[in-house]
């Protein structure tokens, strides 16, 4: 490494949509201060790893994550590993007791300032300081470098950051720090900015989205109707909506928006009623069904995305057979399933409930899972012969491409898998339309119409 070539950073970024924003932040930042990015280990100068922390699991992710980085970094005298994200925003200590071969912890507030701290990282002799502990309050806007690294027809948009409920099982609050919501005008010329690149997914996320504006008299409705103002033919996707603050108007809008499409991802967590009030989620069990009742009857068209806890302390077989009844009931479009992790400094460690056996929560977890797996097959079998409207997000192999329908969100759901009729038949088209032909539990397969879009 001479002094005259620029460093070259390598990212790697785990955990959510939100996280990821971060990272592009901080690739943002590096490459406008003389670092350049690369994917390839043996180009990079230094690795940082973008770790997420909320549950167990991810924690194990980022632990396999850091010490791939610190094996890399043995492999090169001058190279350097960064760790950022969640786990040292979270517990900055054990991160150092932990990994002392980490050259650089970074907190959340540390995103915009990566360069600096790296810069310093060289410059000045002494082991650099910890991140603070403190809760973060840095949010970008608009004006703020950033790479997109998600495959290019969709890219994310963070509306807000933070959370102001306190759901029982959940460290998000003690990491991320209160709910602060960025200007509407910063997330519009965002959103101009990425169309202009030729983006035609826009995916707003946050901790919450249906608490956006909220800290401050805005509100999510009036964000979202200014997007519908937007020229141009492109899908505005809603993701991590709170079912306290969903409404029928923002259904109307989801049903029969010019861009927002009729997908609703709504985290629901349980429906037993004892499990939801110790969960602090503020919705009773009859509360969630009369929502969803309204939502099938009157809104057939929009696609339901929701995710289930398992395990939670206190949760009875008979609990259990309701959440499961449920399931099958409502039969979601996509549904995902977690199993209980019980988390440093949230509320749900303080229950006198009996925690529930790990071989039970991951028993219940299968048993959820595999629930869905049928529902999933059955709602796909409807499809056959249907056409639907694609967003192609790339190529599998060399006669086969894969893209998206409006019923399904970027790297969570599923893929649908087409060929084209002749060679070349889909030259500069985003979006295309696809007859479907088969399909398993998580994905479909058709083929491509050859009229215009
Ligand atoms: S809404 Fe609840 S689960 Fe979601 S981030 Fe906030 S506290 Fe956590």
């Amino acid at each position: 490494m001479s002094d005259s070539s620029p460093l070259a950073v390598r990212v790697i970024t785990l955990g959510c949509a939100k996280n990821l924003v971060d990272a592009e932040v901080m690739c943002g930042s590096l490459a406008v201060n003389g670092f350049v990015l690369t994917t390839d280990p043996e180009l990079a100068d230094i690795t940082l790893v973008n770790t997420c922390s909320f549950i167990s699991d991810a924690r194990k992710e980022a632990e396999e994550a850091i010490k791939a980085a610190l094996a890399w970094k043995a492999g090169g005298p001058t190279r350097k590993v960064l760790v950022s994200g969640c786990l040292p925003q979270r517990d900055p200590q054990e991160c150092a007791r932990l990994y002392p071969a980490v050259d650089l912890f970074l907190g959340l507030d540390d995103v915009p300032v990566i360069h600096s701290k790296l810069a310093a990282l060289y410059s000045e002799p002494q082991k650099p300081a910890l991140p603070s502990a403190a809760l973060p309050s840095y949010l970008y806007n608009h004006e703020t470098p950033r790479i997109c690294v998600t495959p290019e027809p969709y890219a994310y948009i963070k509306i807000s950051e933070g959370c102001n409920h306190r759901c029982a099982f959940c460290a998000i609050p003690g990491i991320r720090g209160k709910l602060r919501s960025r200007e509407q005008d910063s997330i519009l010329a965002e959103c101009e900015q990425l169309l202009a690149q030729g983006v035609k997914e826009i995916n707003f996320v946050a901790q919450d989205s249906t608490s956006y504006g909220k800290e401050r008299g805005d509100s999510l409705l009036a964000l979202l109707r200014r997007c519908e103002e937007l020229p141009g033919d492109f899908w505005l996707r809603l993701l991590y909506t709170h079912p306290l603050h969903v409404n029928e108007e923002l259904f109307e809008l989801m049903a029969h928006g010019k861009h927002l499409v009729p997908y609703l991802d709504m985290p629901l967590q349980h429906i037993s009623d004892h499990i939801l009030s110790d969960m602090r989620r503020g919705m009773s069990s009859a509360q969630t069904r009369a929502l969803l009742q309204m939502l099938r009857e009157k809104y057939p068209q929009i696609t339901l995305r929701s995710t289930f806890m398992v395990g939670f302390p206190g949760e009875t077989e008979q609990d259990f057979q309701e959440l499961l009844a449920f399931i099958k009931d409502i039969r979601f479009e996509r549904m995902g399933a977690f199993v209980y992790s019980p988390e440093k400094g949230t509320p749900a460690l303080q229950l006198p409930n009996k925690p529930v056996k790990s071989s039970i929560a991951k028993k219940r977890h299968h048993i959820l899972l595999k629930e869905q797996q049928r529902i999933s097959l059955e709602n796909n079998k409807r499809l056959s012969g249907q056409v639907m409207r694609i967003l192609i997000e790339g190529a599998s192999n060399l006669d086969e491409f894969y893209g998206r329908s409006v019923m399904d969100a970027p790297e969570v759901d599923q893929l649908i898998y087409f060929t084209e009729p002749e060679e070349d038949c889909i030259q500069g088209y985003d979006f295309v339309n696809v007859r479907i032909r088969s399909c398993t539990p998580y994905h479909l397969r058709g083929k491509l119409l050859r009229e215009k879009k």
